[in-house]
C-alpha cells in the first residue's frame, strides 16, 4: 500500500486544507514533481483560459445551475463556435431536447450518433452470439468514428451523452477536442450510477458481485 497512491482510504485529507506535514504513507504528495508538472500544464497557453473558465463556473453556479447550464456557460466563456455532441442511439430524444436548449441560448450543435456507419457487429470480428439478438443485423456502436467525424468538423469542444462503458473511453481517446460528459449511461438506475454505490449493502448487493469467467 505504501508505494501506491491511495487517496480513497485517506482520513486526514490534508491536501484540501493546504497542509504538507505528517502526510499518510500512501499520499502521492511525497512526489512534488508531479504538482509542478501539473501546474505547468494548467498554466500553459493551451489550457489556462479553459481551466480558469471552468473554475469560475464552479463558483458562479454553485448549487444553482444544472450541469447542462454549466456546460453552456463554459461554451460561452470560451467563445466556442463549433460544439460537438457524441450521443447514444438510446438518447436520440434527449439529444434533440439538448439541441433545443442550446439553440435557445445561441449555441449550435454538430453531432454524431453511436451507430453511424451502420456496420454489423460481425464486421469488426464479433461472433454472432455476442449480439443481443443473434441472427439479426446489429450495428456496432462506433465511438472512434464519432470522434473522427467531430474531428473532421473541427469541433472545439465535445459533449458526451450516454455512450456505453468502454465505448466512451475510446471516444475520449480519439477526440481531438477536450470533452465533457453530460450523461453517463446506466440502464438500471435511470443513468444515475451513484445509486448502486448508495445501495451497495441493500437493493444492489447481489448485483454488485462480478463473476469469474
Ligand atoms: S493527497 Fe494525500 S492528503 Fe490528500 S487525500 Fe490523498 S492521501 Fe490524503
Amino acid at each position: 500500500m505504501k508505494d501506491q497512491s491511495s487517496c480513497h482510504i485517506c482520513g486526514s485529507v490534508k491536501c484540501a486544507v493546504g497542509e504538507e506535514e505528517n502526510l499518510p504513507v500512501f499520499c502521492p504528495m511525497e512526489d512534488s514533481s508531479i504538482y509542478q508538472e501539473a501546474v505547468d500544464i494548467i498554466s500553459s497557453d493551451k489550457y489556462n483560459e479553459f481551466y480558469v473558465a471552468s473554475t469560475e463556473i464552479e463558483k458562479e453556479g454553485y448549487c444553482i445551475w444544472p450541469r447542462v447550464r454549466e456546460i453552456m456557460e463554459l461554451i460561452k466563456k470560451m467563445k466556442y463556435k463549433k460544439v460537438g455532441l457524441a450521443f447514444c442511439n438510446g438518447f436520440k430524444k434527449e439529444a434533440k431536447i439538448l439541441s433545443e436548449i442550446f439553440l435557445e441560448n445561441g449555441i449550435e450543435i454538430i453531432s454524431a450518433m453511436c451507430k453511424t456507419g451502420g456496420l454489423d457487429k460481425t464486421e469488426v470480428g464479433m461472433p454472432e452470439e455476442v449480439k443481443l439478438r443473434p441472427g439479426n443485423f446489429e450495428a456496432i456502436c462506433n465511438p472512434v468514428a464519432q470522434a473522427l467525424i467531430l474531428n473532421k468538423e473541427k469541433t472545439e469542444f465535445n459533449i458526451v451523452m450516454g455512450l456505453c462503458v468502454g465505448h466512451d473511453s475510446l471516444f475520449y481517446k480519439y477526440s481531438e477536442a477536450l470533452c465533457t460528459t453530460l450523461v453517463v449511461k446506466d440502464r438500471v438506475t435511470g443513468h444515475n450510477p451513484v445509486v448502486a454505490l448508495y445501495c451497495k449493502d441493500g437493493y444492489f448487493k447481489k448485483r454488485l458481485k462480478t463473476e469469474d469467467k
